[in-house]
C-alpha cells in the first residue's frame, strides 16, 4: 500500500535505518554531533541568518502552532490571521486562548488571497503580529509569504508562518523575506515519522519573546528550550524534557539529503510535479479547489457523479492510500493527493498513482 496523503509521508530507506535502531542515550556522544548537524542544517533548509534560532522538540506541527502563538503575543496584543481554512481557524483560537484580539482576514476557500486587503487589514487593525498558513492542507492553496512578509515589514509587524505542509518543499527564504517564524512538522515535507516540531526564529522574534508581560507555559516557552538548543548545537547537552533520540538522528539524515540535493532543486522538484499533478488533472476533468496551487499537494474537486468514498476505495484496492475532503465546506466534494517529500523523486511513482487516480475519478 503506497500512501499518498499530505503527511505522514514515505520516508527515505536511510532515515528508516537511522530511526529503526535501539535508542541511544540523549548524552551519547552521536547523538550530540547529529543534534548540532540538525540544527545547522535547519539554517540552510530553511534559508535562515547565522543569527536565527532553530529550535526541535518533541511534538506535531499543532504544537509548533501553539508555541509560535503564545511566545510572540501577549493577552490583550491585536493579531492578525490570514486566514486560509482548517489551520488558519485553529491558529486563531489559539491567539483567542492566549487571550490576544484576533482579527482575522482571508477568501473563500480555495480563492486567492488579496494582497491590498491585507494591506488594508493591517493598516486599520494595527495589529503585533501577522499570522499565516503558507499552504492551507484542506484546501492546497498556497500563500505569497515574500509579498505578505513586505507588507508586514514595512509596517513594524511581526511573521509568523505554518509551513507545515510546505517547508523542505515550497520556496522558503525565511532571511531574505524578513519571515520572523517558520515552523513545521517531521511527518510532512522534511520526510521523517511524526513526533517533531521543528522552527526557526528571527533575532526580533526572540527579542518579543523576551519582552512578554505574560510568560507562556513553561513547556512552550522558547526559553525553556532555548538553552538546550544552544547547548547541543555545541555539542553540549543540557536537559530540559528528554529530546526524542530516534527521531534526531534520524532529521539529521534527512536535512542532510535534502541540502545535498541542494535546496534550488528541492523546490523544483516539487514545482515540476505540482504542476504534473495539476496538467494531468485538469485534462481529465479533475478542477484543483486553489487557485493559487501548492506543490506539495492538489485538492481536487471529485468530478460530477464521482462519489469520494466510493472513489478512494477503489483506489486503495489498487494500492493507493489518498486522503479524503478536510475542509469543512468541501469534505463531501474534495479528494487530496499529498505529492511532497523524497518519494517524488521517482517520477514513474508520480505518474503511477496520477493514472490511478484518472481511471478511477475522471472523465
Ligand atoms: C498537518 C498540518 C498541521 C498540523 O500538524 P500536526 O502534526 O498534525 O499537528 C498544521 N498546519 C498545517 C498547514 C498542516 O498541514
Amino acid at each position: 500500500m503506497e500512501l499518498w496523503i499530505p503527511g505522514p509521508v514515505p520516508v527515505s530507506e536511510a532515515v528508516r535505518q537511522a530511526y529503526g535502531v535501539e535508542p541511544p542515550s540523549h548524552l551519547a556522544p552521536d547523538f550530540k554531533a547529529a543534534f548540532s548537524r540538525s540544527l545547522q542544517a535547519m539554517r540552510r533548509v530553511w534559508l535562515a541568518g547565522d543569527d536565527h534560532q532553530p529550535f526541535v522538540v518533541a511534538g506535531t506541527g499543532t504544537l509548533a502552532m501553539e508555541t509560535t502563538a503564545v511566545n510572540l503575543v501577549d493577552p490583550g496584543d491585536r493579531v492578525l490571521v490570514v486566514n486560509l481554512g482548517l489551520f488558519g481557524d485553529r491558529m486563531a483560537e489559539m491567539l483567542a486562548r492566549r487571550g490576544a484580539r484576533v482579527f482575522q482576514i482571508g477568501p473563500a476557500p480555495g480563492a486567492d488571497l488579496d494582497l491590498a486587503e491585507v494591506e488594508r487589514a493591517l493598516d486599520e487593525h494595527a495589529p503585533t503580529v501577522l499570522f499565516a498558513t503558507h499552504v492551507d492542507t484542506s484546501t492546497g492553496a498556497r500563500v505569497d509569504v515574500q509579498g505578505l512578509c513586505a507588507l508586514a515589514q514595512a509596517r513594524g509587524v511581526l511573521t509568523a508562518f505554518d509551513g507545515v505542509c510546505a517547508t523542505g518543499a515550497e520556496r522558503t527564504e525565511q532571511q531574505a523575506w524578513g519571515a520572523d517564524v517558520v515552523f513545521t512538522a517531521s511527518q510532512k515535507a522534511i520526510g521523517l515519522p511524526a513526533g517533531l516540531a521543528l522552527w526557526v526564529c528571527s533575532p526580533a522574534a526572540m527579542a518579543r519573546r523576551r519582552a512578554l508581560k505574560s510568560p507562556p507555559p513553561l513547556v512552550l516557552d522558547w526559553l525553556s528550550w532555548l538553552p538546550i538548543m544552544v547547548a547541543y548545537e555545541a555539542e553540549q547537552n543540557s536537559y530540559f524534557g528528554t529530546p526524542p533520540t530516534t527521531l534526531i538522528p534520524a532529521l539529521d539524515v534527512a536535512l542532510a539529503d535534502l541540502l545535498d540535493e541542494g535546496m534550488e532543486a528541492v523546490f523544483a522538484r516539487h514545482a515540476q510535479v505540482g504542476a504534473y499533478v495539476r496538467e494531468r488533472f485538469v485534462a481529465a476533468g479533475i478542477r484543483p479547489v486553489a487557485q493559487t496551487p501548492a506543490n506539495t499537494l492538489t485538492a481536487g474537486y471529485l468530478p460530477e457523479g464521482v462519489d469520494g468514498p466510493a472513489a478512494l476505495g477503489a483506489l486503495k484496492e489498487r494500492g493507493f492510500v489518498l486522503a479524503g475532503g478536510l475542509h469543512p465546506l468541501l469534505k463531501q466534494t474534495t479528494f487530496r493527493l499529498g505529492h511532497m517529500g523524497t518519494v517524488i523523486r521517482d517520477r514513474s511513482r508520480v505518474e503511477r498513482v496520477v493514472d490511478a487516480v484518472i481511471e478511477v475519478m475522471g472523465r
